[in-house]
């Protein structure tokens, strides 16, 4: 079946729509990329969004640490996008706001005036809400309350999207933003937990190879509960680590290619940690958790 958007829909249990909403550019490809890499595969949809240009982003990679490349960050930044989207196989959308950049110092300077985490959320709610009518995910992920990272433009990600994710079913809610659209579940995506990090840093000791995580874990806060415990669902998708890995090269400005990302030879990943891990926080659908799979209980409900 054809719809009148052209979009196909199958009776094979495929055509499916997942959206992952971002806050920069690279952030689809560092958190749950191979997850969206293997949907892609199957013969789902997937889009990202990005809420923000990148535009405060520095640049991280030694080797493109050029003058052209900083006179032109929001082009370069967009090229980057556009070949990591095609890597991953995702349709892309910018969200169209300005990256408000990560304050530091003592006292923090206050936020750019018109960045992304400073615009009134009902702004940048309408402006996802339209995205979502249009593309009309079944499913959608987004970061936990904490931003994953404590970025201003992460935790305002977090905020438009369980705003536009309440208003977009709606009629009364942005009536000039498209056709009402009911996502059946929502997750945050979660990438750093310590018992991750714990199992790589122990394989790579165990092998013999220096571990970049020894330091990192060390400042973990014992008493922090791990992220693990809120995660309900484990996305096996190992298949799909060097895809991930060449979208994360993409973006060439923000990854060095001898940095930790790639601190851990792939086939240990594989053995050790072969999925990527997400929290249920809104559904619509029954599923039974633990779940290893976005669109568990989804299918059943829309009959695909
Ligand atoms: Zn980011």
């Amino acid at each position: 079946m054809v719809g009148t958007d052209g979009r196909t829909a199958t009776s094979t249990g495929a055509g499916l729509r997942l959206m992952a909403v971002h806050a920069h550019p690279d952030d689809e490809s560092s958190k749950g990329a191979a997850s969206m890499a293997r949907y892609v595969a199957e013969g789902h949809e997937v889009m990202v969004v990005t809420c923000t240009g990148g535009e405060a982003g520095s640049v991280l990679n030694p080797a493109m640490d050029r003058p052209e490349v900083h006179t032109n960050m929001t082009e370069v930044r967009r090229e980057e996008m556009a070949r990591a989207a095609k890597i991953l196989g995702v349709h892309h959308r910018w969200l169209g706001f300005v990256d408000s950049g990560l304050p530091e110092g003592e006292p923090m300077p206050p936020l750019p005036e018109g960045c992304f985490a400073m615009v009134p959320l009902e702004e940048s709610t309408e402006a996802l809400v339209r995205e979502i009518r249009e593309f009309r995910p079944h499913v959608i992920v987004t970061y936990d309350e904490n931003g994953g990272y404590p970025h201003p433009d992460h935790i305002r990600c977090h905020e438009v999207s369980m705003a536009a994710y309440d208003a977009a079913p709606d009629p009364e809610r942005f009536p000039d933003a498209g056709e009402p659209w009911q996502p059946l579940k929502l997750y945050y995506s979660h990438g750093f937990s310590r018992a991750k990090l714990t199992a790589f840093h122990e394989s790579l000791v165990a092998r013999g190879l220096d571990s970049p995580y020894e330091e990192w874990l060390g400042r973990w806060d014992p008493d922090k509960a791990d992220v693990m415990e809120r995660v309900t669902t484990r996305v096996r998708c190992e298949d799909y680590f060097e895809v991930r890995d060449e979208a994360l090269k993409a973006h060439a400005t923000q990854i060095d290619p001898n940095s930790r990302w790639f601190a851990v030879p792939l086939d240990m990943q594989r053995e050790v940690w072969p999925t990527e891990e997400y929290e249920l926080v809104r559904s619509l659908v029954d599923s039974t958790l633990p779940e290893d799979d976005l669109f568990a209980g989804v299918r059943e409900k829309v009959g695909t």
